[in-house]
């Protein structure tokens, strides 16, 4: 537990949310700034900033509880489909310096959530190339 990190507070229950799921390791709250109806933010009871912190046990966990928050999702509210969000660090746009996973309804084109409408088009070959062995001389 982090003092200063308000989904801690919220795990913790000194600040309230509208609480949707919860199990040993998991919580489940409805999002106050929802992109559509229906946000939910998914996180693990202990601390962690970023996917890079969490424990295995907690990736599980937190990603077990979403898939039940998203089976209840499409049945409650029948959404077209639910886009999964996840962001890491503040220069990625996460706010809220404790990991959790956005679970987002969506119904286009009548949502229009532009950064999930990215366009496809192929990339350079070559550079995708360097950048995948660079990435695996980190491991
Ligand atoms: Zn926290």
């Amino acid at each position: 537990m982090s003092e200063d990190c308000i989904f801690c507070q919220i795990v913790n229950k000194k600040i309230p949310a509208f609480r949707i799921y919860e199990d040993e390791r998991s919580l489940a709250i409805a999002d106050i700034n929802p992109v559509t109806e229906g946000h939910v933010l998914v996180l693990p009871k202990n601390h962690a900033a970023t996917l890079m912190e969490l424990t295995p046990g907690d990736i599980a966990a937190v990603h077990q509880a979403s898939q039940k928050v998203a089976q209840a999702l499409m049945k409650s509210l029948k959404p077209g489909g639910i886009a999964v969000l996840q962001l890491n660090g503040a220069a990625a746009g996460q706010v809220v310096m404790h990991y959790h996973i956005h679970l987002i309804p969506r119904n286009p084109p009548k949502d229009n959530i532009k950064f999930l409408n990215w366009e496809i088009k192929p990339g350079d070959m070559k550079a995708i190339e360097k950048t995948a062995a660079k990435i695996k001389e980190a491991f």
